[in-house]
């Protein structure tokens, strides 16, 4: 009986111990990785100081405002951080500029008038070369949030339809993104075009989304209706037919707001199909059809191009129909964001 009381005081004993060394042991690497990292930063300012003294730049008036900021490798540096202290960016910013911002940015920074980057270097997509048109634009669209703006202006949509619209150098790149600024060579055709087989016209797809498209087809019918293919590749002379038709009809304002021009239609990447349930009367889908759609389109790789409310953006109306396939993981990430194509290439493909 004695013994085990005894014995008990030990054990307690050795587990006070245990725990002091423990906590010993915490305390001093904490504070070890902390004078570290203090360290490196000093070592960082401390460069910044050597350098600027070094290129016979450094200027006393900026002394407070030198020791906070981190020398990055630059062959300029001295002459920007001078530049930029000069035209009133905070300390902070330098460093924020310094580590956001590609060489030729750092370099449009230091010949242009200072500008509100404060405000801006947070966003992933921002492009200093775009700073007035974002700020243009932000002025005539206030209720914009400005991470909207940017991505907007990225997009073209501060310029009318077609204009400064740029070719597509990459146009068999599986997330190739067409629209109204971003047109595809008269001459591309893509690789693969394969007879669709749930299709009642004999559309063609490239061999990836058409097989990926019957897997759709397929699960369709297990949810009760029926999906068929009405429209998938365009070549570009039949849709230059087309349009030229209706502009000779309508005239090019009206033909523009319901008929892509060659080139900017999608349907010649040979990754975009219109569906339609022949079930249906007077319209492709029902609306349980498009529901469906909606929820399981991207578990095959396609994504609804043209979603609901989204005109001002994709430029087109809502297109419950027109599917665009990107391959299972891109599509998921898409239909998850709830952005719209444009708005998500721009946001994480493009950069
Ligand atoms: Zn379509």
């Amino acid at each position: 009986m004695k013994l085990k009381k005894w014995c008990k005081y030990f054990i307690a004993l050795i587990i006070i111990i245990i725990l002091v060394v423990i906590g010993y042991f915490c305390f001093f690497y904490h504070k070890e990785t902390k004078d570290k990292t203090t360290f490196v930063e000093k070592e960082k300012v401390n460069k910044t100081i050597e350098v600027l003294k070094a290129d016979n730049l450094y200027d006393s008036k900026y002394s407070h405002d030198y020791k906070q900021i981190e020398y990055v490798e630059n062959e300029n540096f001295s002459k920007y951080v001078n530049d930029f202290l000069k035209k009133g960016y905070a300390a902070t910013t330098v460093n924020q500029i310094f580590k956001n911002l590609s060489a030729e940015e750092l370099d449009y920074v230091f010949k242009n008038e200072k500008m509100n980057l404060e405000d801006y270097l947070e966003y992933r997509n921002f492009d200093v070369d775009k700073y007035s048109r974002y700020e243009k634009y932000a002025k005539d669209n206030k209720d914009l949030k400005l991470q909207d703006v940017i991505t907007r202006v990225n997009l073209k949509l501060d310029y009318n339809y077609y204009e400064n619209a740029t070719e597509i150098s990459n146009p068999s790149d599986i997330n190739v993104l067409v629209n109204k600024y971003n047109y595809l060579p008269s001459n591309y055709v893509p690789a693969n075009l394969t007879k669709i087989k749930s299709s009642n016209t004999n559309a063609t797809m490239i061999k990836e989304a058409a097989d990926a498209f019957e897997k759709l087809v397929a699960e369709a019918k297990k949810a009760g209706f029926t999906l068929l293919a009405t429209t998938a590749y365009r070549g570009y002379n039949f849709q230059k037919i087309l349009y030229d038709k209706y502009v000779k009809e309508d005239g090019i304002a009206k033909a523009d707001t319901y008929s892509a021009r060659p080139g900017f239609s999608e349907h010649q990447t040979g990754l975009t199909v219109d569906v339609r349930n022949p079930a249906i009367k007077d319209a492709r889908l029902s609306d349980e059809n498009y529901a469906w759609i909606k929820e399981h389109c991207s578990e095959f790789g396609f994504i609804i191009r043209y979603p609901h409310n989204t005109t001002d953006v994709t430029g087109y109306i809502e297109e419950s129909w027109h599917l665009r396939y990107l391959g299972i993981e891109t599509a998921k990430k898409v239909m998850d964001s709830n952005l719209t194509y444009d708005e998500y290439y721009d946001l994480y493909i493009a950069h």
